[in-house]
């Protein structure tokens, strides 16, 4: 068996393990409700749990060290989770330590926003590219930013805060206290909250049919607007805009090769596309406006198999440019092609 990465991807509602290749293939995964109201100790227990049940049923696996993501903010370089909303007692948790003392092994953290990205850039839709943008939008709007062949992680590792970029004046109040945020006014929740008070039970709605009469979701409108549903194509509509919006913002001030949208409402993108690429020619500057906008391809293991390359790819870009590399050092070809990244620096 090939040389394996442990990997954790640590969520509020869900913890999930895999072993996972350096190509980015899954050979095993488990997960279970995380204990998030348990505090640290108690999850630090539930992670070494699954890490044993899986070296267990894979006794010849390789592994050669262990990636890890959790909700920000957190520190990579520190290896401390700070202190996230949904992981109640969790303040400054040396995870790094804790783990790599308990299974003798190096151990890498990273945020989940940006492992999901790591793994999107090397392994799924943002592959080939130097420059890209990840988005996710589901109950809030998160991302991670690969800014020439690296994650860009700014002080403390708490860049690219895409969700809380102020877009409007107005709307409801995000959780972080702001009016406007790209989050507040764009996420599945907040399309959902839209849709619900456009509505109202046993108004003979399709969203309120859809939804049993109670609070609409993103998931409703999205399927009440593929049946041509007319208020569901206007608040997908209004979706649209305010992604193109966001989506703008972004193209402006990272200028990636392309932008990769994940998270729940990905289900919906070929329907938001048109309206994300419209808002997007009419506000981007024209030399922005031929980027690429796609649908992420990983789904929810994006974030375990970039928390897995933290460690099976340190230091090196992402798949495409390194397998050209690799090859080069392998033929000793860089100077015959004379245009290997070597050969400029
Ligand atoms: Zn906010």
């Amino acid at each position: 068996m090939s040389t394996l990465a442990l990997a954790f991807d640590l969520g509020g509602t869900e913890l999930r393990g895999a072993l996972v290749e350096r190509s980015g293939d899954v050979v095993a995964r488990v997960s279970e409700a995380t204990l998030a109201g348990a505090g640290s100790e108690a999850v630090i227990g539930q992670i070494i749990t699954l890490a044993d049940k899986l070296l267990k049923e894979h006794p010849q696996a390789r592994v050669v060290g262990i990636g890890a993501c959790a909700p920000g903010p957190l520190d990579p370089k520190a290896g401390i989770v700070i202190g996230p909303p949904t992981l109640a007692g969790w303040h400054n948790v040396p995870m790094i330590d804790i783990l790599s003392r308990q299974f003798g092994l190096p151990v890498r953290l990273e945020n989940d926003a940006n492992a999901a990205a790591l793994g999107e850039w090397r392994f799924g839709a943002g592959r080939g590219a130097a420059s890209m943008v990840f988005v996710t939008v589901s109950t809030g709007i998160g991302g991670g930013v690969i800014a020439d062949g690296h994650i860009y992680h700014g002080r403390r590792g708490l860049a690219a805060e895409i969700g809380h970029m102020t877009i409007t004046g107005e709307g409801d109040r995000c959780f972080c206290g702001n009016v406007g945020c790209f989050e507040a006014v764009a996420s599945g929740t907040a399309l959902g909250r839209q849709a619900t008070r456009l509505t109202a039970p046993g108004d003979g709605s399709l969203l309120r049919r859809l939804s049993n009469n109670g609070d609409v979701s993103a998931r409703h409108v999205v399927e009440a607007a593929r049946t041509g549903d007319a208020t569901a194509r206007q608040l997908v509509e209004a979706e649209a805009k305010w992604l193109g919006i966001g989506f703008t913002n972004l193209l402006h001030l990272y200028s990636p090769e392309v932008i990769v949208m994940g998270g729940g409402l990905a289900n919906g993108f070929d329907l938001l596309a048109p309206g994300i690429r419209a808002t997007i020619e009419g506000r981007a500057m024209q030399a922005y406006c031929d980027v690429p906008i796609v649908p992420a391809e990983l789904g929810d293991r994006a974030g375990l198999v970039g928390a897995a390359s933290l460690i099976l790819w340190e230091g090196e870009p992402g798949t495409a440019l390194a397998m050209v590399q690799d090859e080069e050092t392998k033929n000793g070809a860089g100077g015959a092609s004379g245009s290997s990244q070597s050969d400029r620096a």
